[in-house]
Order: structure tokens, then sequence, then C-alpha cells
């Protein structure tokens, strides 16, 4: 698994090529707000290293994999979403065709705020 693919947009966001608005970043991932919002908070946390999806993740991935899971709750009230119960987010993470991934660089989509047209 190549660190950085020179075709990936993301990790062009990664290495600054492309510009982002950044809600995180430390030595092993970013976290920025998706471009096109599916909710009123909608950012993304990305592996600085190239890992195509889910389906490429093994044991040697459980640490950071889990370190972003574990930052996640913070950095989704940071960005706005509200506090759990009343509030709170959904943390997807598409893979593949049949998921409807666009970006092959693994992400975790966290998305909050009202969604007047759900129930509850
Ligand atoms: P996927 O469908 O692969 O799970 O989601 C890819 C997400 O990346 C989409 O929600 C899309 O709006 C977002 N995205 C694609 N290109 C860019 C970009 O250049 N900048 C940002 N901030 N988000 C992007
Ligand atoms: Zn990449």
């Amino acid at each position: 698994m190549s660190h950085s693919d020179p075709n990936c947009i993301f990790c062009k966001i990664v290495e600054g090529k492309i510009p982002s608005r950044k809600v995180h970043e430390d030595e092993e991932m970013i976290a920025f707000h998706d471009i096109h919002p599916w909710a009123p908070v909608h950012f993304l946390m990305v592996p600085k290293a190239h890992i195509p999806s889910m389906a490429q993740v093994g044991p040697e991935h459980a640490g950071v994999l889990g370190r972003m899971m574990a930052l996640a709750p913070r950095l989704a009230l940071e960005a706005g979403c509200q506090p759990y119960p009343a509030g709170g987010y959904r943390i997807v993470v598409n893979t593949g065709e049949h998921a409807g991934q666009e970006v092959h660089h693994l992400h975790i989509h966290v998305m909050g705020g009202p969604r007047p047209w759900l129930k509850g």
C-alpha cells in the first residue's frame, strides 16, 4: 500500500495541494468539511496514508482507525453538532460501488444537525 497516490484528490488535500476547510489535523489524520454537504454539519475524517477503502483495512490499521473513531465525537461537537441524545450525528463509511463510494481514499463521513424530514 503506497503512502500517497499522486492522482488521489484526498492525498492532494492531505498534502495541501488542494485547499480544504479543516476541522482537525495531526500526524496521521486530517478532517475537513465536505464540499457538497448532505447534512447541516458534514465533515470527513481521512487517514493521511492512502488506503483506498475499508476493503483494504487490516489489523495494522486498527490503531489509526480506532483513534479516528474515538476523536469523532469531540470533532462533531466542535463542528456544530448538538449533544447526544437530543442532537447527535451519523457516522458513515461508504465502501465500493454498491455503497456509492466516489473517492477511493478511505474517509469517515460525520453528519449532524437537525434533519426535519426525519421523524423523531
Ligand atoms: P464518498 O461518496 O466517496 O463516500 O464521498 C466522497 C465525499 O467527498 C463526497 O461527499 C464529496 O462531496 C466529497 N468531496 C469530493 N471532492 C472533494 C473536495 O475536493 N473537497 C472536499 N472538501 N470534499 C470533497
Ligand atoms: Zn489518497
